[in-house]
């Protein structure tokens, strides 16, 4: 059976493979006679497939031995909250916004810290990220936020920015929900990393946290003990049942992603190959387009989101219609700023954007 290519934000696409192999284990998990769904999350079956999640996702982050990965639940918006609960100490916190997400957290730290908006590219109308160098970084800050990508606006760090060499001791968390597996991170300039699961590593309900080990322990007293990240560690992620299904959905997403080759290369170098050909092949349709248009400023293009608008917007429902019948769903823009968006995560296949790019390029055919 082949689908339609999904360019959803997310939930996204997960790959086929992953999905017919759950299919096939539904009723009955390697012999054990029970879904994954019905298993006790202490139980030796699900332990062991946590542990295999757990082991497969360090190895393919390259993720170091001083850093706790803890499998939550929440999702992205949740962590809005639980990361200033546990690292803010109702101090001050950084927070770099660029674009809808980081926003969303700067907003939402008020109610726990006192957050200090170290940078905006909001006058940009979102278009570019400010220079780390040109950053307000205050003195005491506890920690340093900004969104890696920007789902939304299809903003992407192409680099982390080295906090420690323009003179902050804070540790760098990093929102990375929606680019998370599709490139290497550079650990060494991280202090924390969070991401909601549904954009590039499986379905909702799984919130993955990278924490280094000295961050922990520095809860307010107020913090839920299911967020108290410190609790979450020292339980492996077992102080509350976590989303099992999900964690064994994304276990073998983790597989699959190990499994691919690009170039000689596997796991997420290949992928990063993969989706810089993807993305290049889409961004340069677009940019050569009478139609169409992508607003971001090159350096700042995301690998992951492309938003773009038809520069006539009365086209809109044509183009969306039109490209339903040909296969490809879910390419209607985020509500806040309209046009169109092609999701391109780790699932989408090469094959995907050039079926879209022939779309793109009959549709403005019949507008000319
Ligand atoms: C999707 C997303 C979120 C929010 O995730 P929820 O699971 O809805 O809480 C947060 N940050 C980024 C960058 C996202 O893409």
């Amino acid at each position: 059976m082949t689908r339609p290519f999904n360019f959803s934000a997310g939930p996204a696409a997960i790959p086929d493979a992953v999905l017919i192999q759950a299919a096939g284990e539904m009723l009955d998990w390697h012999g054990s006679g029970m879904s994954v769904m019905e298993m006790s999350h202490r139980g030796k079956e699900f332990m062991s497939i946590y542990e295999e999640a757990e082991a497969d996702l360090r190895d393919l982050l390259a993720i170091p031995a001083n850093f706790k990965i803890l499998f939550m639940q929440g999702g992205g918006i949740a962590e809005n909250a639980i990361v200033p609960l546990n690292l803010s100490q109702e101090g001050t916190v950084d927070f770099v916004v660029t674009g809808s997400w980081s926003q969303k957290s700067f907003k939402e730290a008020a109610q726990f810290c006192k957050p200090h908006l170290a940078a905006s590219a909001q006058t940009a109308k979102f278009s570019n990220i400010p220079l780390p160098s040109q950053w307000q970084l205050s003195s005491d800050a506890n920690y340093v936020h900004v969104c890696t990508n920007e789902t939304i606006d299809g903003v992407e760090f192409h680099e982390l920015p080295d906090i420690k060499a323009l003179g902050s001791q804070a540790p760098l968390v990093i929102d990375f929900s929606s680019h998370v597996a599709s490139r290497s991170f550079d650990w060494s300039k991280v202090g924390l990393a969070f991401g909601g699961a549904q954009k590039n590593l499986g379905p909702a309900g799984l919130t993955l946290v990278v924490v280094r080990e000295d961050l922990l322990g520095k809860a307010m007293k107020h913090c839920p003990s299911a967020f108290n990240y410190k609790m979450v560690a020292d339980n492996g992620s077992m102080y509350n049942t976590p989303p099992t299904y999900s964690i064994y959905m994304a276990g073998m997403v983790f597989k699959w992603l190990k499994a691919q080759k690009e170039n000689g290369v596997t796991g997420v170098a290949a992928m990063e190959m993969r989706n810089i050909a993807k993305a290049t092949l889409l961004y340069n349709y677009l940019d050569q387009s009478q139609l169409y248009e992508n607003r971001v400023e090159k350096p700042f293009r995301s690998r992951m989101n492309v938003p773009f608008y038809l520069k006539d917007e009365s086209r809109n429902e044509a183009f969306l219609a039109g490209a339903k019948t040909r296969g490809l769903l879910q390419l209607k823009g985020h509500k806040s700023v309209g046009g169109m968006r092609a999701s391109i995560y780790n699932a989408m296949p090469l094959e995907g954007i050039k079926a879209l790019v022939s779309y793109l390029q009959d549709f403005e055919a019949t507008q000319a």
